[in-house]
């Protein structure tokens, strides 16, 4: 079984939900670059001061400060891992390689949560975080597209990347993502 992921995707495709799923039968460390901000906001800590108003406008937060989080929280481990929401650029992935590198845990797969905007853009006012306001989405799509969605073609091209049907239900999705990573 593969226990090395990644999942990428555009805001509001899931990766969150799936990752937490997956990562609650593997055991597997779900790492949520979002969810680790969203704590450090919350806890009030200088960083979350820091990062509070980029998040909420839904702009990227700078790939130094990502870049910190993610060394402090991605350990080498024998169970597995699961990353979602990192790397959201090419600078990220290439910090990502150097610590994958070091680690000697290379990524093993790519899942690409795929789904069109207008189921997206109604699942995220659904779900109603800070950051899910109508302006906000139009940011973080926008910047998903410019920014995020190179690294399809990239992992593409390393024959890493696996297309997952997002517009399902969840446990059809769920299903589908075990098998391929069997
Ligand atoms: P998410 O929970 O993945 O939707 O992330 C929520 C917000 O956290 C994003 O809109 C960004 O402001 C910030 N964020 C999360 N991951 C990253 C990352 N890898 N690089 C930069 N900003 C990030």
């Amino acid at each position: 079984m593969k226990k090395h992921l990644l999942f990428l995707g555009p805001p509001g495709a899931g990766k969150g939900t799936q990752a937490k799923l997956l990562s609650e039968v593997t055991s597997f460390l779900h790492l949520s670059t979002g969810e680790l901000l969203r704590k450090e906001i919350d806890l009030g800590t200088d960083l979350g001061k820091q990062v509070k108003d980029i998040m909420n406008k839904g702009e990227l937060v700078s790939d130094q400060l990502v870049l910190e989080i993610v060394k402090k929280n991605l350990k080498r481990n024998n169970k597995g891992w699961i990353l979602d929401g990192y790397p959201r650029n090419l600078t990220q992935v290439k910090s990502l390689n150097d610590i994958l590198e070091k680690l000697n845990q290379p990524l093993e797969i790519v899942f690409y949560l795929e789904i069109p905007d207008e189921v997206l853009i109604k699942r995220l006012l659904l779900r109603g975080r800070k950051d899910d306001n109508e302006e906000t989405i139009k940011t973080r799509l926008k910047i998903y597209k410019e920014t995020t969605e190179p690294l399809i073609e990239y992992y593409k091209k390393l024959s890493q990347l696996e297309y997952i049907n997002a517009n399902r239900d969840l446990k059809s999705i769920s299903a589908d993502i075990k098998q391929k990573m069997a």
